[in-house]
């Protein structure tokens, strides 16, 4: 029988029938013929802990015993005071304040009212705009489609739903880049902003590492320089690590690499170690004072329903507990060289004519191809040898779970290999 659901990014002429998942543990899932997959993307790179993970199982049963939800309008309960000061804690240095949502989408979109509305209360009322980067993705709503990359960032067909922001090209110098190449990319940001400044209210950016926009990697001195011109022209700097958040490159946030603070912060994805959607929009105490004050124009009006959700609060707290008790840090840095050595350094897969690019940094690694057409049947070449990939575009990557072992590890990136070097 057809399923009434319909899938997320899916051709439904020519779509195959889902897979039914019934169940799962470690980097694994099941099927519910018996087969089990090993998870190369957890899950839109979600499930840091893997599947069934009994210590996040049992802190959702023990608090959906308590309490399951509650309003957060006018009333606050203890998972998610625990959580804001745990966020607060291992954030960069002056994210004060937590504002919650339900997604990484809704969590973008209170990033953005934020920081307009920032600008209106500080005397700023011509600065209605974002800017943005090329290769940028920030979510499939209304108006995180609107700081999507508008080229290849498949909103395409909606662009006269959408607002306009300025873009700045993406940059181009890799993680490792010299000052020349970091200064290239900066002498474009700086242009952009000399010329949009008056109405740019913030620059909103993944910070290292583009995640869906093709897993564009760049340096720390970008992401420092980019805080310097900020300052600099009067523009917040609001990081989307919603992707980059908990460990994916290779520190707790991406930032962390820069050791600088925006002023504002998305957090979601691996914020509840993917038990539960939840996402989380952190402020500096400039933003959040100045919305402080008399005015109905101070009120910050947005709240969604499920915000804060006790559930979501908790699971998140365990997660975190995990991370930090079993050395997450240690187990990504370990995964990281893994990669590096098997995929980086494997010169017969580098020099293969269709590759474009191997590139790694901290628990993420992608090949690039010169073409989408070169991954066309990936998935079934890879499912049938027990690994689940899913690749964006012309971009073969894994994101994997952190407690995925050495031996899973090796299984996922010889399955990358194989497919680009097979006999055809
Ligand atoms: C996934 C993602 C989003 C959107 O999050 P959803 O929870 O899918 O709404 C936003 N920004 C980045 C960088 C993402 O990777």
């Amino acid at each position: 029988m057809k399923t009434p659901v319909w899938h997320p990014y899916a051709h439904l002429k020519n779509q195959t029938p889902a897979p039914k998942v019934v169940g799962g543990d470690g980097a694994h899932f099941v099927l519910e013929s018996g087969e089990r997959l090993l998870d190369a993307t957890c899950s839109w790179w979600c499930m840091i802990h893997g599947y069934g993970h009994p210590r996040l199982v049992a802190a959702i049963r023990e608090q959906a015993g308590e309490l399951c939800h509650v309003m957060l309008g006018g009333l606050t309960h203890e998972p998610a005071d625990r959580l804001a000061r745990e966020l607060v804690r291992i954030t960069p240095a002056g994210l004060n304040h937590v504002f919650y949502s339900d997604s990484g989408s809704v969590g973008m979109e209170v990033a953005m009212k934020m920081a307009l509305q920032y600008q209106v209360l500080t005397g700023h009322p011509g600065k209605q705009k974002m800017l943005s980067l090329m290769k940028a993705y920030h979510g499939d709503t209304t108006g995180c489609m609107a700081v999507c990359d508008p080229e290849e960032g498949m909103h395409s067909l909606f662009a006269s739903l959408l607002p306009k922001h300025h873009f700045a090209p993406a940059p181009t110098a890799p993680f490792d880049a010299t000052a020349e190449q970091v200064e290239h990319d900066l002498h474009a940001l700086r242009d952009a902003l000399e010329r949009h400044h008056d109405e740019i209210a913030a620059l909103l950016m993944e910070p290292l590492l583009q995640a869906a926009g093709g897993l564009n990697m760049t340096s720390p001195d970008y992401v420092t320089g980019a805080r310097e011109l900020c300052d600099e022209f009067g523009v917040l700097l609001i990081f989307d690590e919603v992707a980059t958040g908990f460990g994916r490159t290779g520190k707790l946030f991406a930032a962390d690499h820069a050791g600088i603070t925006p002023d504002i912060m998305v957090l979601s994805k691996g914020l509840t170690g993917g038990y539960l959607g939840h996402a989380a929009t952190l402020a500096t105490d400039r933003v959040h004072d100045a919305f402080i004050g008399d005015t109905p124009q101070h009120a910050f009006m947005h709240g969604p329903t499920f915000m804060g959700n006790p559930l979501a609060c908790r699971v998140a707290l365990e997660s975190l507990r995990v991370f930090e008790e079993e050395d997450y840090l240690g187990k990504i840095a370990t995964l990281s060289q893994q990669l590096q050595r098997e995929l980086l350094e494997d010169q017969a897969l580098n020099a293969h004519p269709p590759v474009a690019d191997v590139r790694v940094l901290g628990a993420t690694a992608v090949i690039e191809a010169h073409s989408a057409e070169a991954l066309k049947g990936v998935g079934v070449f890879a499912r049938e040898r027990g690994v689940w990939l899913r690749p964006i575009g012309r971009w073969l990557y894994t994101m994997p779970a952190y407690i995925t072992s050495e031996t899973e590890i090796s299984q996922i990136t010889d399955v990358m290999k194989a497919w680009f070097l097979r006999p055809q």
